[in-house]
């Protein structure tokens, strides 16, 4: 088994994912994982990284595929033993022009960008080694979204005592609501993919929580964050940032130093840490 220090991207083979792993490759002192769900695209990635005279490694691994989680999970279990950092950026969104209708974008929004990455944590976070660290790509449409949610949805989504149960409930009464083109009579805002954030982002605040509880002494850092507005296949070439940039702050908690004890369980966008 390698003792060599491990870090995963998800969905990394373009945009702020793949500018995520190219800054690790630079600044974290072990073996770096691009993972995506097309081994192709994959590949291709990191022979583009080789032609920069960078070194990550490729792993496959669809976030809405548990087999393929669990394949992830045993590789490095075997290989390293566990994990020291896990970026969760895998993520779509449908664009503001797309008529499917909002019920199928809720589901197949919340699909990837909630649940998919719930189950990542679900399946890494116990091989998370001690001085790990951990950042759940959210976006700052999760604050947006809260303050479009009811007074009794964001009182729910701001508790310091929701459980992840309670917060997947909320997740599939969402997309029930759509289907019964009850979401916004039930206190829900517009967006899809803003719903699917919130949860990214309480999740985190949920992880972080339990993971004061139950592995205090290992001093693993869970964030949140946003990476700000990236020129992606996601967001477009108006976008403000390039992906170099929106990967800054991801970067900056996944390598945030062993003396450390904050930020933890926030929600965190330029480097700085914003309210919930
Ligand atoms: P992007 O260029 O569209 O890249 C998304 C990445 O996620 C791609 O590698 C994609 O793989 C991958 N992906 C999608 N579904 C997946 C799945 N089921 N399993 C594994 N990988 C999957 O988008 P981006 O702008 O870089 O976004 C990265 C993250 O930042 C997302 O979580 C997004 O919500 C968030 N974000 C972006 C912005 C922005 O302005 N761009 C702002 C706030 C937050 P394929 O190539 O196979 O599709």
């Amino acid at each position: 088994m390698s003792s060599v220090p491990v870090a995963v991207v998800t969905g990394s083979n373009k945009g702020i994912g793949f500018a995520i792993v190219r800054a690790l490759c630079k600044q974290f002192p072990g073996d770096v994982y691009l993972t995506a769900r097309d081994p192709g695209r994959g590949q291709e990635a990191v022979a583009k990284l080789q032609q920069e005279g960078l070194r990550a490694f490729f792993h496959q691994l669809d976030v809405d595929d548990l087999q393929s989680i669990r394949a992830l999970r045993d590789f490095l279990k075997e290989k390293y033993g566990g994990l020291n950092v896990l970026v969760n950026n895998a993520g779509i969104a449908f664009k503001v022009q797309d008529t499917t209708p909002f019920a199928v974008q809720a589901e197949v929004t919340l699909k990837t960008n909630f649940f998919g990455t719930r189950n990542v944590c679900t399946e890494l976070l116990p091989l998370i080694k001690p001085y790990g660290r951990v950042v759940n790509v959210s976006s700052m449409v999760s604050s947006s979204a809260l303050g479009g949610c009811s007074q009794e949805l964001q009182q729910k989504f701001r508790s310091d005592t929701i459980t992840e149960e309670e917060l997947v409930q909320l997740m599939n009464k969402f997309v029930e609501d759509t289907k019964k083109g009850v979401h916004n009579k039930e206190g829900w805002p517009n967006t899809a993919y803003g719903v699917s954030k919130i949860g990214v982002t309480v999740l985190s605040r949920i992880q972080a929580r339990l993971l004061n509880e139950q592995r205090r002494g290992d001093h693993i850092l869970l964030n949140a964050c946003c990476p700000g507005w990236v020129r992606t296949d996601m967001a477009g070439p108006k976008a403000t940032k390039s992906p170099d940039e929106g990967a800054e702050t991801p970067v900056y908690l996944a390598l945030l130093p062993s003396d450390a004890d904050a930020p933890h369980g926030q929600f965190v966008s330029d480097k700085t840490v914003r309210p919930w």
